[in-house]
């Protein structure tokens, strides 16, 4: 089922009063939802020693929303400067902030390395000579090549751009044992919206076995992995949900046999966005137009700025419409304003009818929604709300305006030559 049922159904009464006080379009995410999704994932997890959640910020990269995962003993998965600082902003810091960046810039790793710290997950064997100091843990991110086949979106992992290969990464622990390191972990990240259990499981137990060659190897006792994140969600109304408890079992177990087998074991680290936040998270949009063409088109207040998957990915989101779900349906594109065709929230998708003025809610947006907006045709991201457990409404981030549109704009000017006597 797409969108949190429960969702769905705190969020109709309120809706009519939402639209009127905040105006369409927004997003707005579900703090219950939420609550429940972490608590949900800290329980599946709690029979192993220090089990830590590291949100993918990417995600859902707002305050609010943020301070409510910390709150449930989340740390942040960060990749670039912007988002330690939203991090730390937060009241995170050291061991509560992973660094997983790729193609880092030495500038990036000062910030990261600074008096308040995080851990770093180098993507390179080459970046650890570049630190511009020595941390006391390091994380690589591995990449297992051709031993393991990728999840149909992230693709294969032989191509992809991430992580040390297999070949290198006793080495890579080596060299920073050889640097003084003293403690280390190791990542990696090969799903996204995956729906098969098994496939973590897999990845926990690819882990569990590399680490114990390095151990070998080494001597090094590890004090994480991290699985990464890619656990999915069901979009279409027909997908069964993602088997959290199967996958916690199947990883519990691994981590018991490893603790037997070498009398210790790790932490277990994740860092899933999809999955915590995106059913907790609807784009509300009115219709204000229809046209009849070669297709039924309805035109909504918001654009593909707003939410990229469906135009990016041809990514499905369920729509619903407020009080017409059990209409007579017609087959429609729904559409935002921008100049490209593939700026479609729905595609020939069976609709009932509607009228100008009528809400439409296009669901599961609480991941790679707002934080893949863009500005291209002059299009201006939307507003977020947050539906507060005791169902009041607050505006979390305000919606983009023309100054904000306007303001990389303002700025000293600076000019160079033209050099009158370059001679090439
Ligand atoms: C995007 C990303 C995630 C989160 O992916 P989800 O599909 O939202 O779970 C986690 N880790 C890394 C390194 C990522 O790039």
């Amino acid at each position: 089922m797409p969108m949190s049922a429960q969702f769905k159904n705190r969020l109709a009464p309120l809706l009519p009063q939402i639209v009127h006080t905040f105006g369409t379009p927004f997003h707005i995410y579900d703090e219950t939802g939420i609550n429940q999704t972490c608590d949900e994932l800290n329980t599946a997890f709690e029979k192993i020693d220090g089990f830590k959640e590291y949100f993918a910020v990417k995600a859902l990269p707002n305050p609010s929303i943020m301070t409510l995962l910390k709150n449930k003993g989340f740390g942040f998965d960060c990749s670039s400067t912007p988002e330690i600082t939203l991090s730390r902003n937060i009241g995170s810091q050291g061991k509560d902030i992973m660094f997983t960046s790729n193609n880092t810039s030495t500038q990036q790793f000062k910030t990261a390395l600074n008096k308040e710290g995080c851990i770093l997950n180098l993507d390179d064997i080459s970046l650890i000579s570049k630190l511009p100091e020595i941390p006391e843990l390091i994380c690589f991110r591995y990449n297992p090549g051709s031993r393991r086949n990728g999840n149909k979106i992230i693709g294969n992992p032989m191509e992809s751009k991430y992580g040390v290969t297999h070949d290198q990464i006793v080495a890579a622990y080596k060299k920073s044992m050889d640097l003084g390191i003293k403690r280390f972990g190791i990542h990696t990240m090969l799903a996204s919206n995956e729906l098969d259990y098994t496939y973590m499981v897999e990845t926990c137990d690819m882990l569990l076995a590399i680490i114990k060659e390095v151990h070998g190897k080494l001597g090094i006792q590890f004090d994480f992995i991290n699985i990464g994140g890619g656990l999915g969600i069901p979009y279409t109304p027909n997908t069964p949900e993602f088997d959290l408890s199967a996958m916690a079992a199947g990883i519990t177990r691994s981590f018991r046999a490893f603790k037997k087998q070498n009398g210790w074991a790790p932490k277990l680290y994740m860092e899933s966005g999809r999955f915590i936040t995106g059913p907790h998270g609807a784009l509300v949009t009115s219709v204000i137009n229809h046209k009849k063409t070669y297709r039924d088109y309805v035109g909504v207040d918001t654009s593909m700025s707003a939410l990229m998957r469906p135009g990016m990915y041809e990514a499905y989101h369920h729509i619903h419409i407020h009080n017409k779900e059990d209409a007579p349906t017609k087959k429609v594109d729904v559409v935002g304003a921008l100049c490209e065709n593939n700026d479609k929230f729905a595609v020939q998708r069976d609709l009932p009818a509607t009228v100008e003025g009528d809400i439409l809610v296009i669901h599961d947006t609480g991941a790679h929604g707002h934080a893949m907006g863009f500005n291209y045709n002059g299009q201006l991201r939307p507003k977020e709300l947050l539906l507060r457990k005791d169902l009041g409404v607050e505006l979390i981030r305000r919606a983009e305006t023309m100054d904000d549109y306007f303001t990389t704009l303002n700025f000293d000017r600076k000019t160079m030559g033209p050099v009158s006597n370059f001679h090439p």
